[in-house]
């Protein structure tokens, strides 16, 4: 039988991000124990937990100390050295493997895994050197868009490329060492799933994300998307089948382009909760948070029907530039919720929390969250 871990377990968490203080909200409130690692004091998910160890990812008496102490093992952030997960993977339960960590970590390793698998992705080539990169432009034409392989998230480490520019000028300002040219993709919607699975290979999909993105961090999503129910069935089948592909146990998001001729096509996949999957908190039946215990704990997954049309924006640091957000008169409009993250200093573009309001329809909940987040900023009375 597959190992299950019932209520009372302790579950570990990599990384103390507030993917890992929601996921610890949802596993303490189920009656779980969680202890978190992290390098960072006094983190979003450390505040929420039972217990944290603070130490560096390389510190190797550290990690055992933790892992010995845990029946199972995830993560909520996936950039953990591979070094790190095969030191917790002697002594507990990893859910999701490291493999599936090592794949979603690199974008290289990600889009070969995906193109190698038959599912739909951009045109890309590995560039190490101008030549290779004046090769791939020739091959996948302008404009395209170039970004380092690994630790890029939110736009971090990629620039587009247009009709004229210079190579040898774009190598010189390369965004990292190992690099991907990508063709930019002419997309109509930018979309997401996220996909549960146990280890008994049962699965289940969450209804597909519409997702905005500024500045290329994610800004609103809404639930349910707006699109062509055939849309809606093969982006859910895209995502269970790259979770069976990859042999997943826990949770997956999928982000995915959706172009005007209704062909999907994946640009990125995390392995742990996703941004875009907040609005599940108080709009879907289970959350993603509650999904992701219950996937790496081999309990039954829980039902993913929408209960209410739902749209979540993200406050960024920038909310905070003429001093405390005005939060009552946010939280004036009935069916607006508040989540922080418990960070201290909120600079420009960090990730410090998200509204999110249900509404009779996605666009009236996008009205309404828009509505409440303009809201934080007007002049006190
Ligand atoms: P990423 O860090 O790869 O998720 O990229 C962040 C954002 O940049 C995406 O959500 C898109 O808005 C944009 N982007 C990334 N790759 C492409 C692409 N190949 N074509 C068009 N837009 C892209």
């Amino acid at each position: 039988m597959m190992p299950q871990f019932l209520p009372g377990a302790t579950i570990g968490v990599m990384g103390g991000g507030q993917l890992g203080r929601m996921f610890a909200m949802a596993a303490r409130r189920m009656g779980y124990r969680v202890h978190v690692f992290t390098p960072e004091e006094n983190s979003p998910a450390g505040q929420l937990a039972d217990a944290t160890t603070t130490a560096s990812y390389a510190d190797e008496e550290a990690v055992g100390r933790f892992a010995r102490q845990l029946d199972v093992l995830t993560f909520e952030f996936e950039n953990i050295p591979a070094q790190t997960i095969d030191w917790c993977a002697a002594l507990c339960v990893v859910r999701p493997a490291g493999a599936i960590l090592n794949t979603a970590q690199n974008r290289l390793r990600e889009k070969t895994f995906l193109s190698e698998g038959n599912l739909p992705v951009a045109s890309f080539r590995a560039v190490r050197s101008a030549a290779e990169l004046a090769a791939a432009l020739d091959q996948i034409g302008r404009p395209a868009i170039l970004k380092s392989a690994s630790f890029g998230y939110d736009g971090k480490g990629q620039r587009r490329i247009f009709a004229q520019e210079n190579v040898d000028e774009i190598w010189a300002a390369r965004p990292g060492d190992e690099l991907i040219l990508e063709r930019a993709v002419d997309f109509e919607k930018e979309v997401s799933v996220l996909v549960a699975r146990g280890a008994d290979g049962s699965s289940s999909t969450f209804p597909v994300c519409e997702n905005v993105h500024r500045h290329h961090i994610l800004d609103v999503t809404s639930v349910p998307a707006k699109i062509e129910p055939a849309v809606e069935k093969n982006a859910a089948l895209l995502a269970r089948t790259i979770a069976e592909q990859l042999d997943l146990v826990g949770l997956l998001a999928v982000e995915m382009f959706l172009r005007s001729d209704g062909e999907l096509l994946v640009n990125e996949l995390a392995p742990r909760p996703h941004n875009s999957g907040h609005w599940s908190i108080e709009g879907c039946a289970t959350s993603q948070f509650e999904q992701q215990v219950r996937a790496v704990c081999g309990l039954p997954l829980g039902a993913t029907e929408i209960l209410q049309p739902t749209a979540m924006a993200n406050l960024l640091g920038d909310a905070w530039q003429n001093g405390e957000p005005h939060w009552a008169r946010a939280l004036g409009t009935p069916g607006v919720h508040l989540h922080l993250y418990g960070k201290r200093e909120p600079r420009p573009g960090r990730k410090m929390g998200h509204l999110t309001a249900t509404a009779s329809s996605a666009d009236a909940a996008v009205r309404k969250v828009l509505e409440a987040r303009a809201a934080l900023g007007d002049a006190r009375s």
